[in-house]
């Protein structure tokens, strides 16, 4: 694994947290368990609250359910009762007297305190049972060893969030110890060159601020939430990462690519031979694609539209203008299924027009191996498959324009292995648009985006019903009904099989129990551990008519066109994104009926699931769906971590700093304005961390 990189240009930042006093080997081992394993890590273990212990309160003033600091005189203090299983200690200033008590204790250590000593004693206030002030199991102190730098009396206390196995007393000592060695090392060349709303105060001062608030701290400091440190480690994580896109799109642009400026034949005959002619958006694209192309730089576009809105036109047009300019052309689609629905589709337009298509998916003997080769390498003009065309064998022989259908499955990574089987070859990323508008800008802040905003056909429109498990009887009725009518159905499943740990319809068992309750109908089963032959078999039945349901994991989200089916069911339906959801109906009523689609909700779906499958039930607008998804959930939990390709930031929270995002890119364009190169004095610094903390992740060329 890659060695992670430090939040900030600081090596001793990687150092293991056992190099602070209070960490042994145990210690480190529960921290580790948490993910926090270096000292980087440890000063982004940030507080969830405070506790204000800044100035002792009098007994008299002492209010229940509040944590508070007393310091007062022993009075007294014993075992209660006959069985001398709780210990006592009264204490007293000028105001009245506070009971401590302890259920659990070490009497040896409760016995040293005698009368009249001076103690501080820190702890949540509750009522004895006549009314008096007690607190149970407080912290004591000796006044005499409360100097003005105690960790825990006269001061604002972090509260960490807990670690299993590990005191709040330790953590928050070697917490202190970690920023009072590191914090003063860390250099931060962004403070002066943003303004002070956006970036209240260097990140040193933020961190320390923090985790061990200033004396004078207000409310506002003390709320980890709108705190102006917090702002500032914010917007620290999300300045670097927006400056590492641009510099990869300057990169990029700077960066020779053959041009691909053709006469147009291609294009012309491809128009020509299409039973309809382009919706608007799509000859804005395709107009967009072709000036692109037709530069020295590499074109870096991302189409985003709706299921339907006719991208693979789109793409077939950029397909023509390369090859006719003499390069080859890859396409890569997530799943085998898409591959060859691509691969059919392309070779439809593109064949007669006299291109060569070749098909390259994983897989297979020797001899299919040896066929994608030699595709590669001049067989083909046009090269359709899946991951398997980043197969480290498979070279090319003149890649000029690489296609990426994605439905956001692929992350930044795949992108660039195929990016690196030419020098700079053309990219061009299709996505169903689900990418809320905000995100778009994240995900493909190096991208130039184009919409599809309409559909050609008009508005898909699949009636659209949320059922609660204990009804899922109605969705197999309209199932029969459907069937009774001639035509065929969809049951989507989360999981393949079913397992332990997850409580949800597997489409073995579904697939089972339809096919008994259908005796008379053939049921199949269609999910991603089949062999591409046996799915695509599988597909050939369904879309011949022969079997009339399919009952599949989302294998079928993308890519399959089946005019009769007008009914789909999916179980365990908060389990899946509501984009993908939205994807998946878009399967439905694409002949002439119209579709139905019926999510069914598994038997614990949590408190938000009849929510999010409400959005789906009132809107046909997949933009919408995908924001409320994201406003809903989050990022991560909509798209998938992984598959939402977001960065994981530290403190930045995209739903909530997103907002601020195209004020720094402001910053940065008026930064490049003024010193393009990013080489002077201010400058060149955060270039330089920018590429330290992106360079290998955003494959910056800088970045060695
Ligand atoms: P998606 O954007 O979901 O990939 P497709 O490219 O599969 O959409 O197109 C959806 C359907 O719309 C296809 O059947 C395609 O032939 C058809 N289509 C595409 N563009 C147009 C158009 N301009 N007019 C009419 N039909 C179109
Ligand atoms: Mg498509």
């Amino acid at each position: 694994m890659q060695a992670s990189v430090t939040p900030f240009d600081l090596p001793l930042l990687a150092s293991s947290l056992a190099a602070l006093s209070g960490v042994g080997p145990v210690t480190a081992k529960r921290l580790a368990a948490r993910g926090i394993k270096t000292w980087g890590d440890g000063l982004f273990f940030l507080p969830a609250r405070y506790q204000d212990r800044r100035t002792p309160t009098q007994v008299q003033a002492l209010e229940e359910g509040r944590l508070a600091v007393v310091r007062g005189r022993v009075v007294s203090g014993g075992l209660l009762g006959k069985k001398g299983k709780v210990y006592r200690l009264f204490l007293e200033d000028a105001t009245g007297r506070l009971a401590c008590l302890w259920f659990r204790f070490k009497r040896a250590h409760l016995e040293s305190f005698s009368p009249d000593d001076e103690l501080f004693v820190v702890g949540e206030v509750s009522l004895g049972n006549k009314g008096e002030a007690q607190m149970i199991h407080p912290e004591l102190y000796r006044a005499g060893d409360v100097g003005p730098d105690h960790p825990s009396v006269g001061r604002i206390v972090p509260v960490y969030p807990e670690v299993e196995g590990v005191g709040a007393g330790t953590v928050r000592r070697f917490m202190g110890e970690l920023v009072q060695r590191s914090t003063e090392l860390i250099f931060d060349p962004l403070p002066g060159l943003l303004p002070k709303d956006i970036y209240p105060m260097p990140a040193a001062e933020a961190l320390s601020k923090a985790h061990q608030p200033n004396h004078d701290a207000t409310p506002q400091d003390l709320d980890p939430d709108q705190a102006a440190w917090r702002q500032t480690l914010a917007m620290n994580e999300l300045l670097y990462f927006e400056l590492g896109l641009v510099l990869k799109r300057r990169g990029r642009e700077a960066s020779p690519a053959q041009a691909l400026d053709p006469p147009g034949k291609l294009l012309a005959g491809l128009l020509a031979a299409l039973p309809f002619s382009l919706t608007p958006g799509q000859q804005e694209a395709v107009g967009l694609i072709q000036g692109d192309l037709a530069r020295s730089h590499p074109m870096g576009r991302l189409l985003c539209g709706d299921v339907g809105t006719g991208k693979t036109v789109v793409a077939a047009a950029a397909a023509c203008l390369a090859v006719e300019a003499g390069a080859q052309v890859a396409v890569m689609a997530p799943t085998e299924v898409l591959a060859r629905q691509h691969l059919a589709t392309l070779s439809r337009y593109l064949e007669p027009l006299g291109v060569s298509v070749a098909l390259a998916v994983g897989g297979g003997n020797g001899a299919d191996q040896a066929a994608r080769l030699a595709a590669a390498q001049g067989g083909a003009q046009a090269l359709v498959g899946t991951h398997a065309l980043l197969g480290q064998k498979l070279s090319f022989a003149n890649l000029g324009l690489v296609i990426i259908d994605e439905q956001h499955r692929f992350g930044v990574h795949q992108r660039l292995a195929l990016a690196a089987k030419a020098k700079s070859p053309h990219l061009l990323v299709l996505s169903a648009t689900p990418i809320p508008r905000t995100l778009a800008l994240a995900l493909a802040g190096h991208l130039e985006i184009s919409d599809l905003p309409e559909r050609p056909q008009g508005p898909h429109k699949v009636g659209t019903m949320a059922l609660e498990f204990e009804h899922r009887k109605a969705a197999v009725d309209e199932l029969s009904a459907v069937l009774g009518r001639g035509e065929q159905a969809y049951v989507i499943c989360p999981l393949v099989e079913a397992s332990d740990k997850i409580e949800a319809q597997d489409a073995v068992a579904t697939a089972r129990n339809l096919a008994r309750y259908f005796p008379d109908q053939r049921v199949e089963l269609l999910h991603g551990r089949m062999e591409g032959p046996e799915q695509q078999e599988v597909l050939g039945r369904f879309r011949s008519g022969e079997s009339r349901v399919l009952v599949a994991t989302t294998v079928v989200e993308v890519g399959v066109d089946v005019p009769e089916a007008t009914l789909m069911i999916v179980l365990g339906a908060e389990r899946f994104g509501l984009s993908q959801l939205h994807q998946l109906r878009g399967r439905v009523g694409r002949g002439v009926k119209r579709g139905r689609c019926i999510l069914v909700a598994g038997p614990n779906p949590g408190d938000l699931a009849q929510q999010r499958l409400a959005v789906l039930a009132k809107t046909v607008d997949g933009r919408e769906i995908a924001e409320a998804d994201l406003h809903l959930r989050g990022p991560g939990e909509a798209m998938g971590e992984r598959q939402s390709g977001l960065p994981p930031f530290k403190v930045a929270r995209w739903e909530r700093d997103a907002r601020q995002v195209p004020r720094l890119r402001e910053i940065i364009a008026v930064w490049l304005k003024e010193d393009p190169e990013l080489a002077g004095e201010k400058l060149a610094p955060v270039k330089k961390e920018a590429i330290r903390r992106w360079g290998r992740r955003l494959g910056l060329a800088e970045a060695g």
